[in-house]
């Protein structure tokens, strides 16, 4: 059985988990989150592994409290009002990324914003407090099923990905957190939740967008709210080698020559690992000056699915 009672020591065992590279299940005032270390990518490429997620999204991470999320974002005037109002709450903030940020790319799907939030859940908390660690963790549910709201839930879905589920009754809030973007001056609501527009409107000024609403020219498509990362150098994919002038993503042990730029992904051929590498090894590519990335094949199992989609959507140009 992994489901333990929320006790300090069991919140201690789940934080040695976490700095471990492990996952655990913990409640917060929205769902139970699915939880790793936001600042191990392997970690976090286990996350999109347990949920069998066919594609990549940024994630959410968990912070103790407003200052430790200003050493991994760049929180705007809007945002501290934001955050001064809601937090500790279920409210996410997505923010620009401050230079030295910990944070594994694939967490933030190789983008150069960060949604950020401060939970409530005594739980939550003193896990954060007890790992001292920023915490990836979007809901603790298989892909496509509902968010899990007990411990039940979360074990029925995920039971044998998670090292431990921490158990403490049914979530308060029972809905996802409300994701605003907070980069500019007026906040964006790009995702509804658990605070309202309303409460939102009234700390910012009266302002807010909705993402894909009328009073904005900002898109959003359902469930793919975030704009996604793509490099800029044209993407050649299933590559048997690279050309001279090509950059080579490169996977496995039987890699062709190439005297140019190269990325190998996983020399021996794992593919959480390959997920971990996958958005700096693009952006080291796309910064090589070269004509193209050529792309070697990457089997389409388990997590190679996610990858081949991200590169499909990069060699579209999305
Ligand atoms: P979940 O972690 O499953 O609750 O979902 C995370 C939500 O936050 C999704 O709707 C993401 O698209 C959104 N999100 C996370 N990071 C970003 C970001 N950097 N920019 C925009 N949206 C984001
Ligand atoms: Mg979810």
């Amino acid at each position: 059985m992994t489901i333990v009672k929320a006790t300090p020591e069991t919140i201690h065992d789940a934080a040695a988990i976490l700095r471990d590279g492990g996952l655990v299940a913990f409640p917060t005032e929205t769902v139970y989150g699915l939880g790793g270390d936001a600042t191990n990518g392997r970690a976090v490429a286990a996350i999109f592994a347990a949920k069998g997620r066919p594609s990549f999204n940024p994630l959410i991470v968990h912070v103790a409290d407003a200052g430790a999320a200003s050493r991994l974002a760049h929180l705007t005037p809007l945002a501290r009002r934001l955050a001064a109002a809601f937090w500790p709450g279920p409210l996410s903030l997505v923010l620009v990324k401050q230079p030295d940020c910990p944070i594994a790319d694939l967490a933030t799907a190789g983008l150069d914003t960060i949604a950020v939030r401060v939970p409530a859940h005594p739980i939550a908390r003193a896990l954060l407090q007890a790992a001292d660690l920023p915490i990836a963790g979007p809901s603790a549910n298989r892909s496509g099923h509902v968010s899990p709201t007990t411990a039940q839930h979360v074990d029925a879905d995920l039971g044998d990905k998670v090292a431990l589920i921490l158990d403490g009754g049914a979530t308060p809030v029972g809905l996802e957190s409300t994701v605003v973007d907070a980069t500019g001056g007026t906040p964006v609501i790009l995702r509804p939740g658990g605070v309202t527009r309303a409460d939102i409107a009234r700390v910012a000024g009266g302002r807010v967008e909705i993402a894909g609403g009328e009073e904005t020219s900002r898109p959003a498509s359902p469930g793919m709210l975030a704009r996604h990362y793509a490099p800029a150098t044209r993407i050649r994919l299933d590559a048997r080698g690279a050309v001279p002038g090509e950059a080579l993503l490169a996977f496995g042990a039987q890699v062709p020559h190439h005297a140019g730029p190269m990325v190998n992904l996983s020399p021996g051929g794992d593919l959480v690992e390959a997920a971990a590498n996958l958005f700096s090894a693009l952006r080291t590519l796309d910064a090589a000056g070269a004509t193209a990335i050529a792309v070697m094949p990457i089997p389409d199992t388990g997590l190679g699915e996610a990858i081949n989609d991200r590169l499909r959507r990069a060699a579209r140009n999305l």
